[in-house]
């Protein structure tokens, strides 16, 4: 690897440190304490636990099935979706915490069967042409891209009214973003190599 590389490996490692949420996704405070998870000290986004948790789930799961049950293109499509209703589902019905948990667990499986879905469409199109199997492609990726797009936006929205209704909203260093600025003020002193980014 040549210098150049290695220092914008170093650069990306040390932005990835400071940037305040890290693997949260939320503010590190007390207001969204109830999503995240907390290992070996590190803040992680509770959804994304559950939702790799589901998708390596489905990574062993979804191909011992998809061998024994001879599943075809249209029993993958209505498997991705009936997983995946459980996330519209858990985000509107606001159900207890550990029921979302399952749903975003549900969520990582259909990231799976979702492929699957593909790939089934895939092979049935060069077995020959099928219009169903191209119209089953067009609708997994638009299903996919839509939700995504509007579930994320959905999460900033509902955080930003947290922080709105928050007694520190005009706070300039408030306690969830406390933690990210330090950081970012300890790498501009070690990208300045004053003695504070030695301690
Ligand atoms: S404004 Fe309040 S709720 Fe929002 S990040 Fe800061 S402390 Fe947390």
């Amino acid at each position: 690897m040549s210098q150049k590389e290695n220092r914008s490996k170093q650069k990306k490692q040390e932005r990835w440190l400071v940037y305040p949420y890290r693997l949260a996704h939320h503010p590190l405070c007390s207001k969204f304490e109830d999503h995240v998870y907390t290992i070996k000290g590190y803040k992680v986004c509770r959804g994304c636990v559950n939702l790799y948790s589901g998708f390596l789930a489905g990574l062993i799961i979804v191909p011992i099935l998809a061998v024994f049950l001879n599943v075809n293109f249209w029993i993958a499509f209505v498997a991705t979706n009936v997983l995946f209703i459980f996330t519209p589902l858990s985000v509107f019905l606001h159900p207890p915490r550990v029921i979302k948990d399952f749903a975003r667990f549900l969520l990582g499986i259909a990231m799976v069967t979702c492929l699957a879905t593909i790939i089934l469409s895939i092979v049935e199109l060069v077995r020959g042409f099928n219009g169903w199997a191209l119209a089953v492609i067009f609708l997994t990726i638009a299903i996919y891209v839509t939700s995504r797009r509007y579930f994320s936006k959905l999460r900033d929205r509902k955080n930003e009214q947290v922080c709105r209704k928050c007694e520190q909203f005009y706070h300039p260093r408030c306690e969830g973003l406390v933690g990210g600025i330090d950081r970012a003020i300890a790498l501009e002193s070690h990208e300045k190599g004053d003695a504070f980014s030695e301690q």
